[in-house]
């Protein structure tokens, strides 16, 4: 849904004027929309952001609201979200932004909501935020500004646009529409960072009683200036969502949201801070912008916000991109989809519609199919995930450890996603701004995956959960750096540790060994073998804990050791020369802490993962946590997700098999994603810690056994759930 800034070949001002409509406020529903919903649509054309021009009379001349919806209606969609309001054009009669010419005398916001009404549809109205180049155009003044003092193609969100933004609120909720869809809140998702406006100016001084500071520092000035981002995105959202309630009580209101990974501090986001606002999470998936294991993830991401708080989640039907006006195989689609309903999110699919409006008859009948398996499969999803393992998200180290490489401070926690959903280990994600006791509670195991920083409230209530009967898991460089990334002298969590942090090894291509009398796991590892876990390792020197295994650095040539040569690619394990333990286990009241000197999760999304090294996580977890309520064992290619209800687990199975892909013409080795498009068969078994009283499979296709505590399944599909009653 990003509305990409574009260019504006000419643009004719339009009077700004902002006109009031009285409403009589929508009847209150018994239940909101977003409460209900399971799949819908949105809709939108393709054109504006390659550039407009107001004779381009055949952009959108037939983009028809009532054909949008009678598509949409056969193909089983619960709602619609249509674009109102781009960058350049609104596509309903607005005073105070331009229609798109071609639609002529039509109204798209009124042919669809007059069509969906006859079938009782939910309209939610699209509207930009930013990247407004009309707006840009008309008030230059609320662009904003580096500092330098540069004007930056962006709105500033401390500047009047608000005012007009509710202006357009105004004249499309005079259509009767059910909820707004704003898209989006973010500062940017790079330099030049701003912003330095002179409405910043004088709201930070006003603040803080002195002038913004400049210098990206990362310093505590720097700090007020993150903190000031952070609250102008969210003061803007909250003050929307406060008019919107206020003014028309019963109308939905979201916000596309940027604090999961890949985005970072540039957006202005946080995690859980601008997850509550509005009245559910609205993010956005797709393999090309965040891998295929990133549609689970960001559907787990989004719901760790909050507790009961639903989370929409944005697909596309493009094989690449929105606009790119190609559809997807219906396996692909089918695979994204059930993942995201596993997961309790409801599902947008986004569909760009040809230059002139026309709509992809192929598409609306893939989509009829995938959104007809999601109804008669209704009943399954929603429930509450169950989860052994919580994976510790911390903005502080995407921010202030990670800054503008941020990615080096998540891909601990991607990879031990990668690494628990490959072994069928059933995880949560949970995140540092809504990490209290209770929320750590709610995981039999929580894993620390390289975050670097923690702060002594974090510290304090980690220490608490592990006390308690909480098992931890820490891996690499972990708790060894302060508030503002900068190096502590001892680690954070020394006492859980059980051991002292002698230094962090410069290397990356560290290996690990361990011998079979000297292994802490309660299952299989090969032995008597240094195998690499690429990424940082740390040296540790046990105090209360035991140490088990060896961590060896790398051998290194002598022109490497001078320097005169790289280290890119990992070089063999100087098994002569250990430097300190592989692991360290630790007791601490009723709990467990479970260490690794080196980075497993890191290693299992590096260039050189091998599979021994992902599977230390699983290890680890099946360690602590030895008599889990259930053991899934599925192939890898497999993705499993467990939920809950009183005496009802279900289990869901969603399989992706990807076709290999072919060499790309640039950016050789990374290859380009491929689609699913085959129904994959595969056997699955599973364990209970008591006996089942039923055992039942959606597809009558799927033969199923239940032997007492075991079941085994054999599964032809993209998508199977397995119903257990226990009493
Ligand atoms: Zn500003």
């Amino acid at each position: 849904m990003p509305f990409l800034p574009m260019t504006t070949k000419r643009l004719f001002v339009f009077a700004l004027a902002l006109h009031s409509v009285v409403m009589t406020p929508l009847a209150a529903q018994k239940t909101p929309w977003f409460e209900r919903a399971l799949v819908g649509i949105e809709t939108g054309p393709t054109g504006a952001q390659f550039g407009s021009d107001m004779a381009d009379l055949g952009y959108v001349a037939r983009f028809n609201g009532r054909e949008c919806i009678e598509k949409a209606a056969a193909a089983h969609c619960d709602y619609m979200v249509i674009w109102a309001r781009d960058g350049v054009y609104t596509y309903y009669d607005s005073k105070l932004q331009p229609k798109a010419p071609g639609l002529g005398e039509r109204d798209v916001l009124r042919e669809t909501v007059e069509e969906a009404k006859k079938h009782q549809m939910p309209v939610i109205a699209y509207c930009v935020l930013q990247y407004p180049t009309h707006t840009l155009h008309e008030h230059p003044d609320w662009r904003m500004r580096d500092k330098e003092g540069n004007p930056i193609e962006r709105i500033c969100f401390n500047s009047p646009y608000i005012g007009y933004v509710k202006g357009l609120l105004h004249e499309m909720m005079t259509y009767g529409i059910d909820g707004f869809h704003l898209d989006m809140v973010d500062q940017g998702f790079g330099p030049p960072y701003g912003c330095w406006c002179d409405h910043c100016q004088t709201k930070f001084k006003e603040q803080h009683g002195h002038e913004m500071p400049r210098a990206m520092r990362w310093d505590a000035d720097w700090e007020k200036i993150m903190e000031f981002r952070y609250d102008s995105s969210a003061a803007f959202e909250t003050e929307l969502e406060r008019y919107i309630k206020e003014t028309w009580p019963g109308t939905s209101v979201d916000f596309n949201y940027h604090g999961n990974p890949p985005f970072s501090f540039e957006v202005g986001q946080r995690p859980v801070q601008h997850g509550v606002t509005g009245d559910f999470i609205t993010g956005e998936t797709g393999q090309w912008a965040f891998s295929a294991l990133g549609v689970g993830f960001n559907a787990a991401f989004y719901r760790a916000t909050a507790k009961d708080r639903r989370v929409q989640v944005v697909m596309q039907r493009g094989v690449r991109h929105y606009h790119d006006q190609t559809t997807r195989p219906l396996n692909d689609m089918r695979w994204e989809t059930m993942t995201l309903l596993a997961h309790g999110a409801f599902g947008t699919m986004v569909d760009k519609t040809a230059y002139d409006g026309w709509l992809d008859p192929v598409f609306y009948e893939r989509l009829g199919k995938v959104f007809g398996e999601a109804h008669a499969k209704r009943e399954y999803f929603g429930q509450p995930v169950h989860a052994d393992v919580g994976i510790y998200f911390s903005h502080r180290t995407r921010d202030w450890l990670g800054r503008e490489n941020a990615a080096n401070a998540w891909q601990g926690a991607l990879g031990a996603h990668k690494a628990f959903v490959y072994s069928h280990i059933p995880w949560g994600v949970v995140l540092d701004e809504n990490a209290g006791l209770e929320r750590l509670r709610t995981f039999p195991v929580i894993l620390l995956p390289n975050v670097g920083v923690l702060l002594d409230t974090e510290v304090a209530a980690l220490t608490k959960y592990v006390e308690a009967g909480g098992n931890l898991i820490i891996t690499g460089a972990t708790g060894l750096y302060d508030r503002l990334g900068n190096a502590r002298e001892t680690s954070a969590l020394e006492p859980l540790i059980g051991g002292r942090w002698i230094r962090t090894l410069d290397s990356l291509d560290n290996h690990v060994q361990f011998a079979s009398s000297d292994v802490p796991f309660s299952t299989d590892i090969v032995v008597d073998w240094p195998f690499l876990v690429q990424g940082k390792a740390v040296v540790y020197e046990a105090t209360t804990a035991k140490a088990f295994g060896k961590l060896l650095p790398p051998h290194r040539t002598v022109l490497q050791r001078e320097g005169k040569e790289g280290t890119r690619f990992p070089m063999s394990a100087d098994t002569a020369n250990p430097v300190g333990p592989a692991v360290l286990t630790n007791t601490i009241g009723k709990g467990r802490v479970f260490t690794f000197a080196c980075s497993p999760g890191e290693a299992a999304t590096s260039e050189f993962h091998i599979t021994e090294a992902r599977q230390l996580l699983p290890q680890a977890v099946r360690y602590l946590h030895s008599q889990p309520e259930i053991t899934v064992e599925a192939p890898a290619f497999v993705e499993s997700v467990v939920t809950r209800e009183g005496n009802t687990l279900r289990v869901h199975f969603i399989a992706r098999i990807e076709p290999s892909a072919a060499t790309p013409i640039t950016g050789r080795p990374a290859v380009l994603p491929t689609m699913m498009e085959d129904i994959p068969m595969f056997r699955v078994h599973l364990n209970f810690q008591s006996t089942p009283r039923s055992a039942k499979a959606f597809s009558d296709k799927t033969v199923i056994n239940l032997d007492d505590k075991q079941v085994t399944a054999l599964i032809e599909d993209v998508h199977e759930v397995l119903v257990f009653n226990f009493e």
